[in-house]
């Protein structure tokens, strides 16, 4: 059985204290609960990289998984600014977010760009969260599986998927827009996604991988999605940042799946 997966990515959000004082309380709601609540839902909080020492402290003793919210697609080196997939696994983050629509739009990385990157996480022990979606213009020209099929086949190849790779499906018009896809418009992108994870990879691969739904999602619509048979979780941007929310959607996850 796949395991239900609620992560937060705060993108560019908060202090040193605004972190510190997010983790303790979250924590603390999550240790609360019986530690077998969470055998089959994974919760991963993705917060600035000057902020991932201070969350994996959090998440040693806690049912918390730590990401990165992107990487470089060199090992080391000269590379000013960039992260390295290593450095993570040096410091036990465990995920790390790769090809997010606003690192396509605002840093103009290409499906052969994320797929380096995939590789570098996949070598270095680090789970990619692997982002894809279609932006308004071309869902209204009618293109959108074309477009995810493209994404899939250029930013997963020659990985073979023996390693855990998780897929978030989300459409840009969705984020952080308010407008979110309708439980049936998303199930039927996971399902195609599934279909073509089937096609190329086998049943076994098909079935085992994570899909996630991103965009907009909060309290208000994640049971309906969730309920979804191909949704196995969410990318949750602005809902991720205030704790009362978070915990919340983890609640929320929890009475279905935990
Ligand atoms: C995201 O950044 O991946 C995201 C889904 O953001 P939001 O939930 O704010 O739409």
């Amino acid at each position: 059985m796949r395991r239900t997966v609620i992560a937060g990515n705060w993108k560019m959000n908060k202090t040193f204290s605004e972190a510190e004082d997010f983790f303790i309380s979250l924590t603390d709601a999550l240790n609360e609960k019986p530690e077998d609540e969470f055998d089959n839902l994974e919760v991963i909080v993705c917060p600035p990289a000057v902020f991932l020492e201070l969350a994996t402290d959090f998440s040693v003793e806690s049912p918390l998984s730590i990401g990165g919210q992107d990487v470089s697609a060199e090992n080391q080196g000269a590379f000013t600014g960039e992260i390295s997939a290593d450095m993570y696994n040096s410091i036990q983050v465990d995920y790390c977010i790769v090809g997010h629509s606003e690192r396509r739009k605002y840093h103009s990385e290409s499906d052969s760009l994320i797929n380096m990157k995939i590789k570098r996480l996949l070598e270095n022990e680090v789970t990619p969260i692997f982002c894809i979606g279609e932006t308004l213009e071309q869902r209204e020209n009618d293109i959108t599986k074309e477009v995810i099929i493209s994404q899939l086949e250029n930013g997963l190849a020659d990985i073979n998927m023996e390693d855990e790779v998780i897929i978030a499906y989300e459409p840009v018009w969705a984020i952080g827009t308010g407008k979110v896809a309708t439980p049936e418009q998303a199930q039927e992108i996971h399902q195609e996604i599934r279909n073509w994870l089937n096609y190329k990879y086998g049943k076994e691969i098909a079935e085992n991988t994570i899909l996630l739904y991103g965009g907009s999602m909060k309290p208000a619509n994640e049971l309906e999605l969730l309920k979804q048979p191909d949704i196995d979780g969410g990318l949750i941007g602005g809902a991720s940042l205030v704790n009362d929310t978070f915990e919340e959607m983890i609640d929320i996850a929890l009475q279905l799946r935990g």
